[in-house]
């Protein structure tokens, strides 16, 4: 069931409410249970809006049942303005005038997958002293002028991105502009407050990984997964690395990544583009760019054979976690984008709500599995892994779990799926979507997060056609290629030693 998921399977992101150094646990994990092809990243967790996880499933039920074919469902791109200012900002504008709000984001290109192999965790430190104030604005001003003028704001760390973003009535999104515009070159480094915050994060890494058997076990099972890739290491970064980030390591990080050149800025709202286009010149155009290195590779090679691990962890219930190495829209490239979106509706036809094959035949039918869960996320800046998560009913072993998952997945190569499989398989691919696009924050990160990682947001509006495109065949062969035992990392959670007798 995959709502119930006990583990979070794509710990894609950290989002950290204001990072207080007086609030040891204001950061808030966001993270996806299950990723769609719609969200590369599905939530932002925010003081007032939402700490809430999109899960793809919970879109599925609300949406299956109208069986819409994919082609239906558009994205509205009407209103999408793009510029980009000579200090090369890029610039992009979404109207909505559903609220009289506005959201503002900034997007800049660098995450964990850019750091230092001996650095891990530096992006999102970084991300927590960006709240540390600035030679005009110091951090309580800066907290005083978001709440005086009805603000809320917050910030996210994930592979490939850092972002900031603040959701203000319409005609105070300036104040976002200048805020942020701020923070991108005047940032103040005290080492009275980096020391305080170095804390802050070191406790945030204890409580969310250390103190987390699934979350451990998680993090260990990536390195393995992803050994050749920057992915393969956690966001918020081993301990022994995090502790030895000094001061002027943060520096650096922020000299090097925060620039205008290394960022798009998004504002989605009931905004007028010129005026807002203007407001942007005024406070960002007199930023000088700076010369940004190229980012890490994000590839891992696949196909290394089969690897399986033990973990003892102090879970209560046996764990399964299945990974394949598989390449995203980006890594596949346009001569093999086909590949992309079939391991997607592949994805969807295992793990695509209550009649998707693994929860109807695995837990109902046959009654092995008590939770199953799958995830990949084709927008992804580099190859990544497409996730199988399940934990055995009592009196089932793991191995006889992962024998039976396996069992799906050749199903899925040779026998034929039926034409409503598919047909809500791209269906959900799109809903995903369009669900996301109810809220000024959705339309936000969708579009940072795919300029992010390299791609054009518009691609978005041509999704319907690309996954109508793709065929029974396509999505078999993708399988047959991909979702093999050569290129398979399995990792069997297992309770401490006493209390596993029962359930293996
Ligand atoms: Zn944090």
């Amino acid at each position: 069931m995959p709502l119930s998921l006990p583990l979070p399977i794509t710990p894609l992101r950290i989002a950290c409410a204001l990072a207080m150094a007086t609030s040891l646990a204001a950061c808030q994990t966001s993270t996806m249970t299950s990723n769609s092809v719609a969200t590369s990243t599905s939530s932002i967790a925010t003081k007032d809006l939402s700490h809430s996880t999109v899960n793809k499933n919970t879109l599925n039920k609300k949406t299956t049942s109208k069986k819409s074919p994919s082609s239906a469902l558009a994205m509205d791109m009407s209103g999408r303005h793009e510029y980009q200012l000579e200090n090369g900002l890029k610039v992009v504008i979404k109207e909505d005038h559903r609220a009289p709000v506005a959201m503002t984001q900034i997007w800049y290109r660098v995450g964990s997958a850019d750091e230092p192999l001996d650095k891990g965790g530096i992006s999102h430190l970084l991300e927590h002293m960006m709240f540390k104030g600035t030679a005009d604005i110091s951090s309580d001003d800066y907290e005083r002028l978001i709440a005086k003028f009805g603000g809320v704001n917050n910030a996210f760390t994930s592979y490939d991105y850092t972002g900031y973003y603040e959701l203000f009535p319409a005609n105070r999104m300036p104040l976002a502009l200048e805020l942020e515009a701020d923070r991108m070159k005047n940032l103040t480094f005290n080492d009275k407050e980096f020391a305080k915050e170095h804390q802050v994060v070191m406790e945030e890494r204890r409580q969310r990984t250390d103190d987390n058997p699934l979350a451990k076990a998680y993090e260990s099972f990536r390195l393995l997964a992803l050994p050749n890739s920057p992915k393969g290491e956690s966001v918020i970064g081993p301990m022994n690395e995090l502790e030895s980030i000094k001061l002027s390591d943060l520096k650096d990080w922020y000299k090097t990544w925060y620039a205008p050149n290394n960022a798009t800025l998004v504002i989605v709202g009931d905004v007028q583009p010129q005026e807002v286009l203007a407001q942007v010149k005024r406070y960002f155009g007199k930023l000088a760019p700076s010369n940004v290195p190229k980012r890490n590779a994000v590839t891992q090679k696949g196909f290394r054979g089969y690897q399986k691990v033990d973990s003892e962890q102090a879970v209560q219930v046996p764990v399964l976690l299945m990974g394949y190495n598989v390449p995203s829209l980006v890594t596949a490239g346009a001569n093999n984008e086909k590949q992309a979106y079939a391991l997607s509706l592949a994805q969807d036809v295992l793990d695509g709500g209550l009649s998707a094959r693994l929860e109807s035949r695995l837990i109902r039918e046959q009654g092995l599995l008590t939770t199953v869960g799958t995830s990949y996320d084709f927008l992804d800046r580099g190859d990544g892994l497409f996730m199988i998560q399940a934990t055995p009913r009592e009196g089932v072993s793991l191995e006889q779990a992962q024998q039976a998952i396996i069992s799906e997945i050749e199903k899925l190569k040779t026998d034929p799926i039926a034409a409503d499989e598919i047909s809500r398989a791209k269906t959900n691919a799109v809903t995903g979507l369009v669900y996301a696009q109810d809220s000024m924050e959705g339309q936000a990160r969708m579009i940072g997060s795919i300029q992010s990682i390299g791609l054009d947001d518009r691609l978005l509006a041509k999704l319907p056609t690309k996954l109508d495109g793709i065929s029974v065949a396509d999505i078999q062969a993708a399988s047959k290629k991909y979702l093999v035992k050569d290129n398979l990392t399995v990792m069997h959670i297992v309770p401490p030693k006493e209390n596993t007798t029962k359930a293996q």
